[in-house]
């Protein structure tokens, strides 16, 4: 069958399913032109609380179908790619959290919306990229343990030095990797570029960023600014928006690796399957619900950075 067939299909299923297509802003670009809504992980989460229908088909990962879960638990979320996760969240486990939040019981644990239900279950306050900052400063406690990304709690610490921070030790495998040479030389070959980041590169990366900030913030910053050509320090997902919304801007990819290999596991066929069959299903238990609700809703009534 061919795309357009398919997406026709898709359409059609979800109206009789009564269903949201929302894609986040690192799909695949069919997959993000047949979303109902496309944005980053808590935005898409808050769409699926708010919207009055019955079905939310989640093209993200597992974390961010778990967050829909947690806050529109009336809801039947689907994720069609049940093997699409994020290694980042992945490297955090309750068990060593629990550990870690015994040794340092003075601290508050911040973690980033990156994380499994369970673990936002087991923090005190979520954050994201867009309000990482604000939540640190928010929290009474001086001492915070920031979790699970070291990057974006390098940035938070720079940003907050009047608290103590605790650093896990976890990594986005994707922005990680983006190097020092490869911005050196994107910025040699075009010297009158902009360049904006995503905080969960590294701290070196960072420093030499004209603007940090998350997706949803990428888009805002161009739309505002007045400079012709970016540099994209972010998944390449993002493009497909950022061209559409601004056909007479230029976007410079720095580097090939800037791909996220489970971000791309959604293809048209598994939405449609998905919708077919209403598998497969994620859900959070109560008990764990509860909890990362609360962790979330702390994080909802912070401002932004
Ligand atoms: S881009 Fe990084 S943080 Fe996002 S899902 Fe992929 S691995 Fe996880």
């Amino acid at each position: 069958m061919n795309q357009e067939t398919l997406k026709k299909q898709i359409k059609q299923l979800a109206a009789e399913k009564d269903a949201l297509l929302i894609a986040h802003n690192y799909e695949r670009d069919e997959i993000q032109e047949i979303a109902d809504v496309t944005g980053d992980s808590l935005a898409l989460s808050m769409e699926a609380a708010k919207t009055d229908k019955q079905v939310i088909v989640f093209c993200g990962v597992h974390f961010m179908a778990e967050s829909a879960a947690i806050l529109a638990p009336e809801k039947t979320v689907l994720l069609p790619r049940a093997d699409a996760g994020c290694p980042m969240a992945d490297m955090v486990t309750t068990e060593a959290l629990k550990k870690l939040k015994q040794q340092h019981p003075d601290a508050t644990v911040v973690t980033y919306v990156n994380s499994s239900a369970e673990v936002k279950a087991e923090s005190d306050i979520c954050c994201t990229s867009s309000n990482a900052i604000s939540v640190a400063r928010s929290v009474e406690s001086k001492k915070l343990l920031l979790v699970p990304d070291r990057n974006l709690g390098r940035y938070i610490a720079k940003h907050v030095p009047e608290k103590e921070c605790i650093f896990w030790e976890g990594y986005c495998p994707t922005h990680d990797q983006l190097n020092l040479e490869e911005i050196k030389r994107a910025k040699a070959d075009h010297p009158d570029a902009v360049f904006m980041v995503h905080p969960e590169c590294r701290p070196e990366i960072l420093e030499l960023a004209d603007h940090i900030c998350s997706t949803s913030g990428m888009y805002e910053y161009v739309a505002k600014s007045p400079a012709k050509k970016f540099i994209v320090g972010t998944e390449n997902g993002i493009l497909w928006r950022l061209k559409k919304e601004n056909p007479d801007r230029e976007f410079i990819m720095p580097s090939h690796c800037l791909v996220c290999p489970d971000m791309k596991l959604t293809e048209l066929e598994d939405v449609l399957r998905c919708l077919e069959t209403l598998e497969p299903r994620v859900t959070v238990t109560e008990e764990v619900r509860v909890k990362a609700k609360s962790a979330l809703d702390k994080m909802l009534a912070a401002p932004r950075d």
